[in-house]
């Protein structure tokens, strides 16, 4: 088969390319928070650098029992055994998928990598809408249609994915429709594959995240990592919460397999700092909470600006996305740039102002929608002064 480079990353290579020219380059594509690495992490991370050989597959007992903490906090009781890690939560979910094996049931729109991901392990990704304003978890009356007419056209749909807080939506799905979602997932027998990368992440700490693992406990697989939340993508950390009983023990054997074959083990490093962040001291907490609430300030900002010149934007909850629609101006793009689809106009904004985003086609939604999705975070500055500056600004 074929393999593209994933779209985020071509955006990425297009602005290098720019910048390399000298011309102005606006990066909100890549989906990262761009703010600097807190001093405490920079001492776990040193603090571990004697860990240099090969560790478990599964990842160092002390990282999982502290992920397990971690989740114990969020009401989800967990066991360091059920936990694995791995280098960064899109291996980890890559293995996650190989080892279902089948048809994935995907929210429309929702992040690039999985539909991709679900190719590349051979199968077909099936676009279930969301519910307005919902984004990352499929309708539950939707994806039980969708679901039992593509078995009943011979396809083997074995998995939803769900992500709350969404990219690129920015918004979070209800408590009741992540409950309608589960049941749903197990009248289908579906596993439940919960991509919580941003949970950590929601503007207003009132704002209450809830997991398909709360109700359907024996389908449900967590990941999440500390890309978005402490800005440490480049790290290459995630843990998975496997579930308990038969479907948890067959994922994780798979798990362990496909790991043990690519990546061995997680850098040891890397795990021993990232034991340190989910063991959520002061520092760890306090971090996130400012970047939390500079992500919602420039969030609300820019949704403003979007729906002053005539998009549609849903109010964001949480990450650094917005999703604004633009069908307003297909008259005037068509008439006056000659563009007709998402995908134009993210050309014609990446050649008249160097600004890197991706269109609506790349989260699986309608070629012909005029949406896009805005990564904030490099708005406020590219220097590393200009991050610490920023992160000050969320006090
Ligand atoms: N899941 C979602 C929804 C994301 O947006 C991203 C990064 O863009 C990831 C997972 C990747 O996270 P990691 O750095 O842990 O591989």
């Amino acid at each position: 088969m074929s393999v593209t480079v994933s779209a985020t990353l071509a955006v990425n290579e297009a602005l290098v390319r720019r910048r390399r020219q000298g011309l102005p380059v606006l990066p909100m594509g890549f989906g990262e928070a761009g703010l600097p690495v807190i001093p405490v992490m920079r001492d776990a991370l040193a603090a571990g650098g004697g860990q240099n050989a090969y560790g478990p597959v599964a990842g160092l007992r002390e990282l999982r029992e502290a992920a397990a903490g971690y989740w114990r906090r969020r009401n989800l009781e967990t066991d360091p055994d059920q936990v694995v890690a791995g280098p960064g939560s899109k291996p980890l979910l890559y293995a996650l998928l190989l080892g279902i094996g089948g048809d994935v049931a995907i929210a429309a729109p929702s992040w690039v990598s999985y539909a991709a991901q679900t190719q590349l392990v051979g199968h077909r990704p099936l676009f279930v809408p969301t519910l307005p304003a919902q984004g990352g978890v499929p309708d539950p009356g939707l994806l039980a249609e969708a679901v039992t007419r593509a078995r009943s056209d011979g396809r083997d749909v074995r998995a939803v994915i769900v992500t709350s807080p969404d990219n690129p939506t920015g918004t979070v799905a209800s408590r009741g429709t992540v409950r309608r979602l589960a049941r749903v997932a197990r009248e289908l027998d579906l596993v439940v594959v919960s991509d919580e990368i941003y949970r950590d992440l929601v503007h207003d700490p009132a704002t209450v995240v809830h997991s398909p693992a709360e109700f359907a406990p024996e389908r449900t697989v967590v990941t999440t990592g500390l890309s978005k939340s402490l800005a440490l993508g480049g790290w290459r950390i995630g843990v998975a919460r496997l579930p308990e009983g038969d479907i948890g023990r067959r994922l994780r054997a798979d798990l362990l397999g496909v790991a043990s074959e690519i990546w061995s083990s997680p850098a040891g490093p890397v795990q021993r700092a990232a034991a340190y962040a989910f063991g959520e001291p002061a520092e760890i907490t306090d971090s996130i909470a400012r970047s939390r609430r500079l992500h919602g300030i420039v969030a609300r900002a820019v949704a403003d600006r979007f729906a002053a010149v005539g998009a549609t934007v849903v109010a964001p909850q949480a990450a650094f996305y917005l999703y604004p629609d633009f069908e307003s101006w297909r008259g005037f793009l068509a008439a006056d740039h000659g563009v007709t689809t998402g995908r134009g106009l993210a050309g014609l904004l990446l050649e008249r102002y160097g600004m890197g985003v991706l269109p609506a086609v790349e989260f699986g939604e309608d070629a012909g929608a005029l949406r896009m999705r805005v990564a904030t975070s490099l708005l406020y500055g590219d220097t590393e002064a200009q991050r610490h500056t920023a992160l000050a600004a969320g006090d």
